[in-house]
């Protein structure tokens, strides 16, 4: 079932995604070789608390720490380590957060130092697939609406879209319905209505689309070893065009000044 937001639901929403977005600009000042994806855990979960919110992803389902760090060939669900960024690597962090009992859920891919023109160039499209998803997010188009505009804006760079992991509703849960996969055909899927609120996150992979779950029983990874990238916004479906809850511009603002 579908939960549809009031107005009030929406702001506390905006307000929790707020705080993951700033909490990724936060992340985004320390990004750089030598750091360790443990020390931005730690940055992050310190950020959360004293904005008197609490990690969204530490215990959820047994995940033990506040971000996922996925690094290169990781898609998504790297557990932060001791490992050490290096010139080159693209690392995709995703945040949660629950603040007055609303959960609010973002990635984004940084790049580590100086990457290289391929590697720009697939965070560029996942980028823009992401963009496109959520100019189909309106009242009255269906969830396969946006998963055929990812697709098609992804495949068309020549990439290929991650199946096992998909989007979803958020609101008072972090995974509500429906699922919101960054595949599909259009009119397909659960029809969208003015209040629903929902996680579009294109997972996106330089080579084939396989993946694989490391022994940690989280890590998910290319098969092939080529690197993947994430990004990912909450959206207030609504008439016209979505209401985009998630910003990346605090971000931006940081990464423009390093
Ligand atoms: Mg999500
Ligand atoms: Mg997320």
């Amino acid at each position: 079932m579908l939960y549809f937001k009031t107005d009030e639901g929406v702001g506390l929403l905006k307000e929790s995604n707020l705080l993951v977005s700033k909490t990724l600009a936060e992340i985004a000042r320390y990004i750089k070789p030598g750091v360790t994806t443990l020390y931005l855990d730690s940055i992050a979960e310190k950020f959360i608390l004293d904005h008197s919110a609490t990690p969204a992803f530490k215990g959820y389902a047994g995940f033990p720490k506040t971000l996922c760090t996925s690094v290169n060939d990781q898609v998504v669900h790297g557990i932060p380590s001791d490992y050490q960024l290096k010139e080159g690597d693209i690392i995709s962090i995703d945040c949660g957060v629950i603040l007055n009992g609303w959960y609010g859920d973002s990635a984004y891919t940084f790049a580590v130092g100086k990457i290289s023109e391929e590697t720009k160039r697939l965070l560029k499209f996942t980028k823009a697939s992401l963009e496109e998803g959520v100019k189909a997010a309106v009242a009255g188009n269906r969830v396969g609406d946006i998963s055929y505009a990812i697709q098609t804006k992804a495949e068309s760079g020549g990439y290929s879209v991650v199946r096992e992991l998909v989007g979803h509703g958020i609101g008072k849960k972090l995974h509500e319905a429906p699922e919101v996969p960054n595949f599909g055909k259009k009119g397909t899927g659960p029809k969208m209505e003015k209040g629903l609120v929902i996680c579009i996150e294109p997972m996106i992979n330089l080579g084939n689309k396989e993946t694989i779950q490391m022994k940690d029983g989280w890590t998910i990874k290319t098969a092939d070893g080529r690197p993947s990238a994430h990004f990912e916004y909450a959206v207030a479906v609504n008439k016209g065009k979505a209401d985009v809850l998630t910003t990346f511009k605090y971000i931006e603002e940081v990464l423009n000044k390093m």
